[in-house]
């Protein structure tokens, strides 16, 4: 119990960092019923595209929302690998709060020195997760050999474990160079007190001085707090490169506006996308402006991405998601995540014609759910991203008073 009310409260001050870390349910108020299921899983062999040999094996089909999920709402347990397809095993890992996991791929994968596993995905470097990993090395791992961890992008679920698992099985973090440069910046910038800056953009988006003086409380650089020390070398995983694990080859397909350069990996012959955060099927990934980059037009990006990947997977592609359930109906699922931002972008906009507001002004326009002080910062991100997306489209205009931003109606 003591472990896990530590761990828990670690990540509960995380949250409280407001850095984008985590992702929103809240612009989706929908939920999907979690079952365990005690139904064996199907052999190494079985294609879960297969629905005919899946529906024998007692792990039906389900449709919900455009989506359909050939296994159902079946999932491992935490440090349980479970054979998904050929050389494809799927397992989880804790996550703490609304996330409550994140699904690991374990590819069957070959090197210099033979057969072994390379792991896509690290989870959190924390108590509970690693537990997680220990149970499936001593168990459904137990006598294979690690050849590389593969990291979709630097947020602290993905990347969390991969130096410590780089480290324990001498092995090359495989990773985007930007989302390595991102992992390896802020594991490194550890201070007392967070930079004036940091603080002004809270001021720019309506934070009152209460709110930015307990910001300024927490500290600075908790995002090494859930993160091992990130390798200093990878192995570079660049748009449009295919890298071949075990039998199957993978083309690496890049995103934007959830993280910089976002990494998925596409079996293009046999119609699998390992989609990181880039697809999720029931909960709308977060795109927020970062600290980083005050000015920048992530939501522009992150429109993008879903135009470029809509383009370029094929309707009936098999999407394994970093949360939630593998899916088919990316297509689809593409085009809800599209209609569902610019529904809000077209209510902000109008909005902005009856009065200037600030990004705090938004929320109960823009979110279904009511805006605390434990989701307060990752509101404000993306509160901030859709009003920038209609300033960088000519569709409000930004006037700064005293530090703080205001958006209107272009006069
Ligand atoms: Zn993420
Ligand atoms: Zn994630």
């Amino acid at each position: 119990m003591q472990v896990r009310r530590l761990f828990f409260n670690r990540t509960i001050k995380l949250l409280h960092l407001g850095a984008a870390i985590f992702y929103a349910v809240i612009m989706t108020s929908d939920t999907m019923t979690l079952g365990t299921s005690t139904q064996t899983p199907p052999a190494h062999d079985a294609s879960l595209t297969d629905l005919e040999y899946l529906d024998q094996h007692g792990l039906d089909a389900k449709e919900f929302k455009g989506l359909t999920y050939p296994i159902g709402d079946h999932a491992p347990e935490y440090g349980e690998l479970f054979p998904l397809a050929a050389g494809i095993g799927w397992t989880r890992l804790p996550v703490p709060g609304l996330l409550n996991h994140i699904n690991i791929w374990l590819l069957d994968d070959e090197d210099e020195k033979g057969e072994g596993v390379a792991i896509v995905d690290t989870g959190l470097n924390m108590g509970e997760s690693l537990k997680a990993w220990e149970k499936l090395f001593t168990g459904d791992l137990d006598g294979r050999r690690i050849t590389r961890v593969i990291v979709t992008h630097f947020h602290p679920d993905h990347v969390g474990a991969a130096g410590w698992l780089c480290e324990k099985h001498g092995v090359r973090l495989w990773m985007n160079r930007t989302e390595w440069l991102m992992a390896r910046m802020l594991t490194a910038d550890v201070r007392d007190e967070p930079p004036q800056e940091a603080l002004d953009q809270m001021r720019f988006a309506g934070w009152d001085a209460e709110r930015v003086e307990n910001l300024r409380k927490r500290g600075w650089g908790n995002f090494a707090k859930a993160v091992a020390p990130i390798p200093v070398s990878h192995v570079r995983l660049d748009e449009g490169a295919v890298i071949q694990v075990g039998k199957r080859n993978w083309r690496i397909l890049t995103g934007g506006g959830h993280t910089p350069e976002h990494a998925c990996l596409v079996d293009e012959e046999n119609g699998v996308i390992i989609a990181g955060d880039q697809i999720l099927p029931r909960i709308t990934s977060n795109v927020s402006v970062m600290t980083s980059e005050p000015t920048a037009d992530p939501l522009g990006e992150w429109l993008d991405s879903i135009a470029k990947f809509r383009a370029v997977l094929a309707e009936d592609v098999l999407v394994l998601p970093a949360h939630g359930y593998p899916f088919t109906g990316a297509h689809n699922r593409l085009d809800a995540l599209a209609a569902g931002h610019h529904d809000r972008l077209d209510a902000l906009e109008k909005a902005l014609g009856e009065k200037p507001m600030r990004a705090v002004d938004t929320f109960a326009l823009l979110f279904a759910r009511k805006i605390d002080d434990s989701v307060y910062g990752l509101a404000t991100g993306e509160a901030m991203a859709h009003l920038r997306h209609l300033e960088h489209t000519g569709r409000a205009q930004l006037d700064v008073k005293d530090g703080v931003g205001w958006f209107s109606k272009p006069s």
